[in-house]
């Protein structure tokens, strides 16, 4: 058994204003939403921050809403939030297929997508649709906000551009054209973490977003490029295979990953689509 955590500080912010004066004055914190990444490395004893900024009664960070013709997701929605969303459904069908894809039950009631994306793992499930749907990262501080487009957020294995003293408080998605299409390979149906997790558009403009196939999420320009300018499917697969560079781990093979991610392109292109 890990140690009991009473040497940790637990900050309660009241609301949104008090949360960032907290992240200014009294940092450095670790902002927690629902907690299902932190806990993990709580419980290995490999989480070696001691004070934590507690989000999660933050509920105006839970807003989904249309704002300014954007599709506009507070951090803190959950993933049963964004399954829920009659919004989500509409507009994103792919990112609410990913959020059904996350855990188990218990994990989408708590799991946030701000805690999602944040958490940088380049198997985070929302993380491909939220690329493919060229989704903005609305950061805010005691300072201001700051909008950085999604591709941009990520800068290697497991960092971002947040600084210490900002919090994500929203994505925002703007209007797709196209057939989404969403896709998590894993081992098994839930509890499951990605071998390969695929999220694309199908139209004018093909967009192709993986995840588990490089230190961050990617997107997959060149054959986005080839797609667009009329190559077959079998061209436009040996492209992506090029293209990306997956790693071996406990997980899968890079052979694998490969194969996996041009086998779902040719899924996606020829119709088939779960999003
Ligand atoms: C059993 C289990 C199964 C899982 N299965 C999956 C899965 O299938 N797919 C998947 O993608 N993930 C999975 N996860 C990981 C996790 O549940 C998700 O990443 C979830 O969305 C994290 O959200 P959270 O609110 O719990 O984040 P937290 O644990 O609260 O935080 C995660 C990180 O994000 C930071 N953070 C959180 N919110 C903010 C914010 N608003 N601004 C700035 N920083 C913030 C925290 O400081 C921390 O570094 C699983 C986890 C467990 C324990």
């Amino acid at each position: 058994m890990p140690p009991l955590i009473s040497h940790r500080t637990l900050l309660e912010p009241r609301s949104l204003a008090d949360a960032l004066t907290l992240l200014r004055d009294d940092g450095p914190l670790v902002p927690m939403a629902g907690c299902t990444d932190l806990y993990v490395s709580l419980n290995f004893g490999t989480l070696k921050e001691a004070r934590f900024l507690n989000l999660w009664r933050l509920s105006a960070l839970r807003t989904i809403e249309m704002r300014g013709g954007l599709l506009s997701i507070g951090a803190l929605a959950t993933h049963t939030d964004l399954i829920r969303s009659a919004l989500v459904r509409r507009r994103v069908p792919m990112l609410a297929a990913a959020a059904r894809e996350v855990g188990g039950v218990q994990i989408q009631n708590r799991g946030t997508i701000g805690g999602n994306v944040a958490n940088a793992s380049p198997a985070g499930d929302t993380l491909p649709v939220l690329a493919a749907a060229e989704a903005t990262v609305v950061l805010r501080s005691a300072a201001g906000t700051r909008r950085i487009p999604f591709t941009q957020f990520y800068t290697g294995y497991r960092q971002t551009v947040r600084r210490p003293d900002e919090l994500i408080v929203a994505l925002e998605i703007p209007a797709i054209r196209g057939r989404q299409c969403f896709r998590k390979v894993g081992t098994r149906a839930a509890q499951a973490i990605s071998k390969v997790v695929v999220a694309a558009v199908v139209g004018d403009r093909p967009r192709i977003a993986l995840g588990s196939v490089a230190p961050t999420v990617v997107r997959a320009t060149r054959t986005e490029a080839a797609l667009a300018a009329g190559a077959s499917i079998e061209d436009a697969q040996q492209t992506l295979v090029d293209e990306i560079a997956p790693i071996d781990d406990i997980r899968s093979t890079a052979e694998y990953r490969r194969r996996v991610a041009a086998n779902l392109l040719a899924l996606f292109w020829n119709g088939a689509s779960r999003g």
